[in-house]
C-alpha cells in the first residue's frame, strides 16, 4: 500500500507536467499573467441590458425612473457592458440621449469581465443601420 501511495505520488507531477510546460503562454484561458486590460476605440449601438433585451413593461418603466443599464453593440457582434469612468459619463450613458444610437466609444476593455470603462463617447453623424 505504501508503495503505490509512492508511485502516486511520483506519477502525479509527470501526468500534469506538459499542461503546466504548455498552458502557460499569455492570453490562454489559464489564470496567469497575461494583459488584463486593453485601450479600445469602438464603434456601436447604445443598447440596454434591460429594455432592450427584455422589453417587459416593468423593464421600460424602471429605466425610464432610473435610466439605461447600458451596452454596446459593436456591427462585429460583439456587445459589452459600458460603465462611465466619471459620473457625468455614467449619467450620459445612462440616458434617453444615447440610448439605440450610433456612438464612437474610447475607453479601456476588461476581456475577463467584458466591460469597457468609458472615459470618451460621442454620437457618429452616420449611423450603422
Ligand atoms: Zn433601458
Amino acid at each position: 500500500m505504501r508503495k503505490l501511495a509512492l508511485i502516486c505520488a511520483l506519477l502525479w507531477p509527470l501526468l500534469w507536467w506538459p499542461s503546466i510546460v504548455l498552458g502557460q503562454p499569455y492570453g490562454s484561458s489559464l489564470p496567469g499573467p497575461g494583459p488584463q486590460s486593453v485601450d479600445a476605440a469602438y464603434d456601436g449601438v447604445v443598447s440596454c441590458f434591460r429594455c432592450a433585451v427584455t422589453p417587459t413593461p416593468e423593464n421600460r418603466a424602471r429605466c425610464q425612473q432610473e435610466g439605461h443599464q447600458p451596452l454596446l453593440r459593436r456591427s462585429e457582434g460583439h456587445t459589452h457592458t459600458l460603465i462611465g469612468s466619471i459620473n457625468k459619463l455614467t449619467a450620459q450613458l445612462a440616458s434617453d440621449e444615447l440610448h439605440g444610437k450610433s456612438v464612437h466609444i474610447k475607453g479601456i476593455y476588461y476581456p475577463k469581465t467584458n466591460h469597457i470603462l468609458v472615459s470618451e463617447v460621442s454620437l457618429r453623424e452616420r449611423g450603422l443601420r
